[in-house]
C-alpha cells in the first residue's frame, strides 16, 4: 500500500506485490538470471524455474502443465484468447459471441475482429449482471467459432454461470473463452468445473507482480501462434520469458490458494458490513450487480444525485482509494458500459461507485469509511442540481 495511513479500497484495479513474492522473484533478477532458451547450467536454472511455475499453475487450475501459457498480462491473454481462435477458425465460420460487460480487453478485441469480416454479437445481462446461459443457446450459429463470457465482473463484481454456459458450448463444439482475471486466486478456479477451453489470468489481481499473466489452452483447442519469432511458450508465444515475474505469478497464486477459504470468509463479512453501514447511514443509495452472486470483496452502489468523480475525489483527500466503473475505460467521464448495461440511466451510471477490499483491508478500514462517506454525500448533495437529500 503507497501509505500505512491510507486505507485502499480498489483491490479490483490493482494489488501491492506480496513481500514473500518480492522475495521468491529477486535472484531471478540477480544471480539466476540465465536465458531460459540456453543450454548451459545458468540457462537451465531459469528453464527450471519457469517449468515448476507453470506446475504450480497447472496444479491450481486443474490443468496440465503444457496447457499453461506465460503472458504479458490479463489483456494479452484476453487478446490471444480470442484473436487466436477466430483466426484458427476463420474458414469454419466467423461468427463470435459475448456480453456487453465485458473487460474493455475483451470488447476491444472483439470490435477489432469486426473490421476483419468477423462478426459479433454482444449479449444483454440482466438488471443484477448475469447472463442468461440460455441466451447463449440462442446466439449460437452453425457460423459461431467462440464464446467468450467472463468468470467475474470487474466492476460490479457479478459472477456468471460459467459452468453452464461451457456445458451448452461443448454440446455445440464451440470453444468456451472465460476471463478470469477478477476471479483467479479468490475463488476457485479449476478448467474443467467451469468447462472451459480457454481462462485468462493476471497476476497483480492477487498480489503478484504486474505486466505476467496466464492462458491456459485446452489440450486440442485449435489457436494460432499470436507472437512470430523464438520458440517460447510450446512455440505459441515468442520472446524471452519474464523469469522473475513468472516465479512472482506462481508464488502468489500459490500463497493465495493457502488462505482463500478464510478470505473468502473474512472479506464476505466485511463486504457484508461495508454496504449495511452505508444502506443506514445514507439515502438513495442502491446496490450495482447481484446481492449473493458478487465477488466476496465488491461494494459497487450508486449515490443518487452525486457525480462517482466527485465521491472518489472527495474520499481520496480523506485518504481513502476507491474508483468510479468509467475510471480505467479509456479515461472518458461517460457513464460505464457495465452500470449501463443493468439498465441503470445514464445519470444513476455515472453516479456509480466501486469499493474493492483486499488482505489488508480490516474492520477499523470498514468502519472509518462508513463514519466519512455521509458527511461528503450530504456536502456533495447541497450543490447537486437534482437536490437530493
Ligand atoms: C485487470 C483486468 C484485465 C486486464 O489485466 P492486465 O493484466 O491489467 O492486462 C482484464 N480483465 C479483467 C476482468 C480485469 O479486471
Amino acid at each position: 500500500m503507497p501509505d500505512n495511513k491510507r486505507i485502499y479500497l480498489d483491490h479490483a484495479a490493482t494489488t501491492p506485490t506480496r513481500p514473500e513474492v518480492v522475495k521468491a522473484m529477486r535472484p531471478y533478477f540477480t544471480t539466476a538470471f540465465g536465458n531460459p532458451s540456453s543450454f548451459h547450467s545458468d540457462g537451465r536454472d531459469a528453464s527450471e524455474a519457469i517449468e515448476s511455475a507453470r506446475g504450480t499453475v497447472a496444479r491450481h487450475l486443474g490443468a496440465r502443465p503444457q496447457e499453461i501459457v506465460f503472458t504479458s498480462g490479463g489483456t494479452e491473454a484476453d487478446n490471444y484468447a480470442i484473436e487466436g481462435t477466430a483466426y484458427a477458425w476463420a474458414e469454419h465460420g466467423n461468427h463470435i459471441v459475448t456480453t456487453r460487460i465485458e473487460h474493455e480487453a475483451v470488447l476491444e478485441t472483439c470490435q477489432f475482429l469486426e473490421t476483419q469480416a468477423f462478426r459479433v454479437t454482444e449479449l444483454p445481462v440482466d438488471s443484477s449482471g448475469l447472463v442468461d446461459p440460455d441466451d447463449v443457446r440462442s446466439a449460437i450459429t452453425d457460423e459461431t467459432v467462440l464464446v467468450t463470457v467472463m468468470h467475474a465482473n470487474n466492476e460490479v463484481g457479478t459472477i456468471q454461470p460459467i459452468s453452464e454456459i461451457g456445458a451448452i458450448c461443448r454440446e455445440r463444439g464451440i470453444p468456451f473463452h472465460t476471463d478470469a482475471v477478477q476471479t483467479a486466486g479468490h475463488m476457485a478456479v479449476r478448467v474443467d468445473d467451469l468447462n472451459v477451453d480457454l481462462l485468462s489470468l493476471s497476476a497483480h489481481k492477487f498480489y503478484g507482480p504486474k505486466g505476467v499473466g496466464v492462458l491456459y489452452i485446452r489440450e486440442g483447442t485449435k489457436l494460432t501462434r499470436f507472437l512470430h519469432g523464438g520458440g517460447q511458450e510450446m512455440g505459441r508465444r515468442a520472446s524471452t520469458e519474464n523469469v522473475p515475474a513468472i516465479v512472482g505469478l506462481a508464488t502468489a497464486l500459490d500463497l493465495a490458494a493457502g488462505e482463500m477459504e478464510g478470505e473468502i470468509r473474512r472479506l464476505t463479512g466485511l463486504r457484508d458490513d461495508l454496504w449495511r453501514g452505508i444502506e443506514q447511514n445514507n439515502d438513495h443509495v442502491f446496490l450495482n450487480g447481484h446481492p449473493t452472486l458478487r465477488l466476496p470483496n465488491n461494494v459497487n452502489f450508486c449515490i443518487e444525485g452525486v457525480e462517482g468523480e466527485a465521491t472518489m475525489l472527495a474520499l481520496d483527500i480523506e485518504g481513502i482509494s476507491v474508483s468510479t466503473g468509467s475510471a480505467c475505460s479509456s479515461g472518458s467521464l461517460g457513464p460505464s458500459h457495465v452500470t449501463l448495461a443493468l439498465g441503470l440511466s445514464p445519470e444513476l451510471a455515472r453516479s456509480s461507485i466501486r469499493f474493492s477490499l483486499g488482505l489488508g483491508t480490516t474492520e477499523e478500514d470498514v468502519r472509518r469509511v462508513i463514519e466519512t462517506l455521509p458527511p461528503i454525500v450530504a456536502r456533495l448533495r447541497a450543490v447537486s442540481p437534482l437536490n437530493l437529500r
